[in-house]
Formats: C-alpha cells, sequence, structure tokens
C-alpha cells in the first residue's frame, strides 16, 4: 500500500469516559515505568479509558514502546507524526485522537504525577469543566529557565489581553465541552497555556510539586523557549504594535520641541555650523529605533504569513491501535444490504 501521510488522525466515534493524552519525544527510556504507573491509576479510575501517545517524530524507540504496550493493552493507542512538529502541536493531535468525556494532558517524563488524575476526575464530577494542576514552585527547573520564566509571565502580564493563571501549565483536566472549543482553533502558532485561559469555562486549579524528570534531559533549549515565548506574546497581544505608535508620537513631540529650539537658537545665536556628533548620535539613534519597531512588524507579519498559507497543522506518519479500533467499530454496525445488479 502506498505511504499516504495524513494531515489528521483518524476518528474512533464511539465515546469512552476518560482519555489521556500524552505528548512524547524522545522519550523511549521514560515510557515503560509511565505506562506501569499510569495503567493501573487509570483501571482504578474508570472501566472505559483511553491512553493516547503522540510521537511527536521521535528519533529513539519512543514508537517502539508504544506499539509494545498496544500489544498488552489495546486501550493504549498511538499516533506518530512524521516528524518533530512540537508539544503544543502534539497535544493539539492527541485532542484531535483522543474520544473521552474527559481528556486529561499530561508530560512523558512523570514530572506530573499521575496519581493526581484521581483528583482531577472528582473535581470534574463535581461539575468544573477544566481542573488544572497549578504548580506551586519550580525548583525542577535551572536558574536561567527560572528567570526567563518570570520575565516572560511578567511581560506577558503587562502585554497579554488574556490573564494567565498562576502556575496553570498543560497537566489537565479537559471536559469534552473545552477539548471541542480548544480543536475549534486552528491557529499554527499555538500557545496553550493562553489557548485555555482563552476558551474560558468553569475551572479550578490543584497545586502540586512538579517532580524533577524521570529520565533525559527537558527538550525545551533557550532558542526554543525564546521562540515559543514570541509565539505566546505575538498571539495574544498587539500591543507590541501599538507601541511604536506611542514611541513614534513621543519621537515626533520630542523633533518638534527640538526643532523650535534650533530655529529660536539658530535667530537668537546665528548660524553654528558645529553639530557633527549630534548629527551622528540622532541618526543612528533613530536608524536603530526604525529597525526595530520594523522587527517587531516583522514578527506579525511572518505570523500571518504561517497562518494564511493553511497548511495543515501536522502530518501524520503512522497510527498504533486506530485502523483496528475502526475496523472493530465497523464490523459492529448492522451489515449494509448487497446491493442488487
Ligand atoms: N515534547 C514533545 N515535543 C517536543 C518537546 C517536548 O512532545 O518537541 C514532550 C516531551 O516528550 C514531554 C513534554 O512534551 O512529554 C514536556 O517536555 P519537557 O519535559 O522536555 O519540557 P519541560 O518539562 O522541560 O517543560
Ligand atoms: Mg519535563
Amino acid at each position: 500500500m502506498p505511504f499516504l501521510p495524513q494531515s489528521s488522525v483518524p476518528q474512533i466515534e464511539n465515546p469512552c469516559e476518560l482519555s489521556l493524552v500524552i505528548p512524547a519525544f524522545n522519550e523511549g527510556s521514560n515510557l515503560g515505568p509511565l505506562i506501569d504507573r499510569v495503567v493501573p491509576v487509570l483501571n482504578s479510575l474508570s472501566k472505559d479509558w483511553e491512553l493516547i501517545f503522540v510521537d511527536d517524530g521521535s528519533s529513539d524507540d519512543t514508537l517502539v514502546w508504544i506499539a509494545a504496550a498496544h500489544q498488552k493493552d489495546n486501550r493504549i493507542r498511538g499516533v506518530s507524526f512524521s516528524r518533530n512538529f512540537g508539544k503544543e502541536i502534539a497535544i493539539a493531535a492527541g485532542l484531535d485522537a483522543s474520544r473521552g468525556d474527559a481528556v486529561v494532558i499530561m508530560d512523558a517524563d512523570l514530572q506530573h504525577p499521575p496519581e493526581m488524575i484521581g483528583r482531577f476526575m472528582a473535581l470534574w464530577r463535581e461539575g468544573n469543566d477544566v481542573v488544572y494542576g497549578q504548580r506551586v514552585d519550580r525548583q525542577s527547573d535551572g536558574l536561567l529557565r527560572r528567570l526567563f520564566t518570570y520575565v516572560f509571565y511578567h511581560a506577558f502580564a503587562m502585554f497579554g489581553e488574556t490573564p494567565l493563571p498562576d502556575g496553570a501549565g498543560d497537566f489537565r483536566l479537559l471536559d469534552r465541552k473545552a477539548v471541542n472549543a480548544l480543536r475549534s482553533m486552528g491557529e499554527r502558532a499555538r500557545f496553550s497555556k493562553g489557548l485555555y485561559a482563552w476558551i474560558g469555562f468553569k475551572s479550578i486549579g490543584i497545586p502540586f510539586d512538579v517532580a524533577d524528570r524521570a529520565q533525559g534531559s527537558s527538550k525545551f533549549s533557550t532558542r526554543r523557549l525564546l521562540h515559543f515565548a514570541l509565539d505566546g506574546i505575538t498571539s495574544f497581544s498587539t500591543v507590541p504594535l501599538r507601541l511604536w505608535t506611542y514611541i513614534g508620537a513621543l519621537i515626533s513631540g520630542l523633533a518638534l520641541l527640538m526643532a523650535a529650539w534650533v530655529v529660536i537658537s539658530t535667530l537668537v545665536y546665528g548660524t553654528d555650523v558645529p553639530g557633527y556628533a549630534t548629527l551622528l548620535v540622532s541618526i543612528t539613534f533613530f536608524a536603530g529605533v526604525q529597525l526595530l519597531s520594523l522587527g517587531v512588524i516583522g514578527e506579525y507579519i511572518g505570523r500571518i504569513f504561517a497562518e494564511v498559507k493553511r497548511r495543515p497543522l501536522y502530518i501524520v506518519g503512522n497510527t498504533i491501535g486506530f485502523d483496528e479500533a475502526k475496523a472493530k467499530k465497523t464490523s459492529a454496525r448492522k451489515p449494509k444490504a448487497a446491493t442488487k445488479i
């Protein structure tokens, strides 16, 4: 059969109660212990659950682990991307593939304690649409990362038009309503934390301590974090654009004052030719300001460009366990009447 990449995951229609979505990028060494810890928790919480791994273009044995887990328990399924698309998009694919009335998103590195899912479910049953884990401290992150996070969240609070709850991350339970709302947002630059806040719904946070990563190291390099931060701010705020209107107005005002001063001083004291330093400094300063503002506009234009291309959000290379689940569903249906010749 020819390889036909898919830009969506096959949909299984019959719903289940609980879906657990786990994005995994080169997490082969974590999946064994993760599955051993998660499956008993899921069994104790629901009779009708599914576990969906999204293999985000891993180059290690992540997919082999997922396939082996599916062999043991066919409620475990996997979607594998054709390349690395990033955690935010992996989460989007997981939500697309999920069919639970409640969907929990969790990291693969055991930083999010699976035992919390029970408390998520209890609060969901009490009528909350979104239950999120609220990290109380960031000791598990390095100093530089903490500083970066601090600066980013302050900048976001200043510029962002959507307030983010404190310490809320991706570890959360979403009711089907919230999942559908998130799935309706097709944007490519996905800043999930902002999207969660934007969709609203009755939400509640549970504080928890983030454990240390079980194996391996964080997949977010400083460069990637910086890019992610820019995505976050530009997709939730136009203040950086508007700021240049104010800066422009201020500079024009100052220039007018300076012009008045130059005219008056020329009238009073006559022409004063020296001024090379002032001229040079102001030319370079304003060239800098203009390039900076162009850069900010460029950031937005780049993102508009990415959005208008309307490429699919992700490309699926492989799926594990979807075809057979679909086939089961089809064979369970009433057979169609034979066509008359
Ligand atoms: N992840 C992913 N794609 C990526 C980067 C990360 O699916 O491009 C997954 C990763 O496997 C893990 C989760 O996202 O399950 C969180 O990643 P990580 O632990 O590296 O981030 P951190 O905990 O440092 O924020
Ligand atoms: Mg982690």
